[in-house]
């Protein structure tokens, strides 16, 4: 299908403003492409994708902090970042992150609940869609996760 990403985007992250006001984490949206910009997805798999990179990243930045949601484009593909001011991955963890069952400091994130799935489907799904998906993190300053998807 063909959605209107930036809509898509904005009413993702209007989903989790109430959990983040709860956080008491600043959650924004921006963007520089024009309102009708369309893609080609499937708009349900991409949100799946969406849903658990502001869902980690709310879970995993402390009072105070911010989540950014951002779009912007880079060649031909559209470029969808998930910024947070959070704890951070350990730069040894990083290439396992997108792995199954993975979970950094695995006493703590048990107790927060999740599997340790959600990245390594949202790998596959950006796959699916031609794209890729990165991570760019620093212990207790914050984490990227940055995902493209050809326009
Ligand atoms: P679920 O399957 O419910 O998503 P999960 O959130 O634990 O469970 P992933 O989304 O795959 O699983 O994330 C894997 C692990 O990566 C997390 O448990 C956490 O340790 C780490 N992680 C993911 N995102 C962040 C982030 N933004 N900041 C810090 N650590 C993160
Ligand atoms: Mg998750």
């Amino acid at each position: 299908d063909t959605v209107p990403i930036v809509h898509v985007l904005e009413r993702m992250t209007q989903k989790f403003m109430q959990v983040a006001k709860e956080k008491q984490v600043s959650l924004k949206f921006v963007s520089d492409l024009p309102e009708d910009t369309i893609i080609s997805l499937d708009e349900d798999r991409i949100e799946q994708v969406l849903t658990n990179l502001i869902d980690n990243a709310l879970r995993h930045t402390p009072e105070e902090g911010t989540v950014t949601v951002s779009l912007t484009n880079e060649l031909s593909y559209a470029k969808i970042s998930v910024s947070d001011t959070g704890i951070g991955i350990p730069s040894e963890d990083l290439p396992y992150v997108f792995e199954r069952f993975y979970k950094a400091d695995k006493a703590r994130t048990r107790a927060k609940g999740g599997t340790g799935l959600g990245l390594a489907i949202a790998r596959n799904i950006v796959e699916a869609h031609e794209g890729n998906i990165k991570v760019e993190s620093v212990e207790k300053e914050g984490t990227t996760f940055t995902f493209y998807l050809p326009m």
